[in-house]
């Protein structure tokens, strides 16, 4: 409790799934939250739910307009913004060859321009409130390819290498930006996936457990840690299985 009292955060795509437990856990942890997302009738249910700490704006990432809007909500209702989680994502797939110029175009726009923007659109409120934590969520196939998962796997590299850049370029105005890597958890997003094949701990982790991760990273606790990218998968990505049978 009280670990991120003196933060607001403004979270995109905080409507379902990951983005929702961050709000939850962020405001349990006395922070405010800006929910931004598409869903509108999910978004303004969850700040409800959270009370007077929550607020809800409709946020289209790929929008410069709806960002400059949901900033400036966030400083009209709580006063400032130390926190921005880059949340928001979408995940499509298909064949090398089917995968279409548009497909191609619109994931890259929401899951990484989306990012940039939000970040370009959120930099002068986090200077001034510094200090201030960029979370910009990647995923291991941020880290490793798979098949079938073009556009995607290109966007979540590609988040990794913009969150560097900025954890160098706003370090001495006292803004933190790190990358958050997950495996498979338990939202919408991959519903109906059986992850005991590939996962050493043979489960989906609860979003609360992601949420948790962006807490501490939201919180000055981590006050040296910027540029990381930091993985959450319950080993996924540690190696390969055992050679031989037990
Ligand atoms: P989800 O589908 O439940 O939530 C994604 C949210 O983003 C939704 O609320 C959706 O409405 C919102 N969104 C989509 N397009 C948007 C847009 N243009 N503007 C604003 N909001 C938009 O999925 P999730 O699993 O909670 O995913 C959250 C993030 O975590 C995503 O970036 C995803 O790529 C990443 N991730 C998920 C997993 C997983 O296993 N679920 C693993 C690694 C990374």
């Amino acid at each position: 409790m009280g670990r991120l009292a003196s933060k607001v955060a403004l979270i995109s795509g905080g409507a379902r799934g990951m983005g929702a437990a961050h709000a939850r856990e962020i405001t349990a942890e006395g922070g405010s939250v800006v929910i931004g997302d598409v869903l509108d009738a999910e978004g303004e249910a969850l700040a409800e739910e959270i009370g007077a700490r929550a607020r809800f704006i409709h946020l289209d990432v790929t929008s410069e307009h709806d960002w400059a809007n949901a900033v400036a909500l966030a400083i009209s209702e709580f006063g400032c913004l130390n926190v921005l989680v880059n949340n928001a994502g979408i995940c499509t797939m298909g064949s090398i060859e089917n995968f279409t110029l548009a497909e191609w175009n619109h994931i890259i726009n929401i899951n990484l321009t989306g990012q940039f923007l939000g970040i370009r659109a959120a930099t002068p409120a986090l200077v001034q409130s510094a200090p201030s934590s960029i979370i910009n969520v990647s995923s291991t196939q941020g880290i490793e390819g798979i098949a079938g998962l073009h556009g995607y796997t290109a966007s979540k590299f590609a988040v990794r290498g913009l969150t560097r850049c900025i954890a160098i370029e706003l370090a001495d105005r006292g803004v933190r930006a790190n990358t958050i890597c997950p495996g498979t958890i338990a939202t919408p997003m991959n519903e109906g996936l059986d992850v005991s094949d590939f996962n050493p701990m043979k489960r989906k982790a609860d979003p609360q457990e992601v949420a948790k991760l962006v807490v501490f990273l939201a919180s000055d606790e981590s006050q040296f840690i910027s540029g990381a990218d930091i993985l959450i998968d319950g080993g996924e990505l540690a190696g390969h299985g055992p050679l031989l049978q037990r």
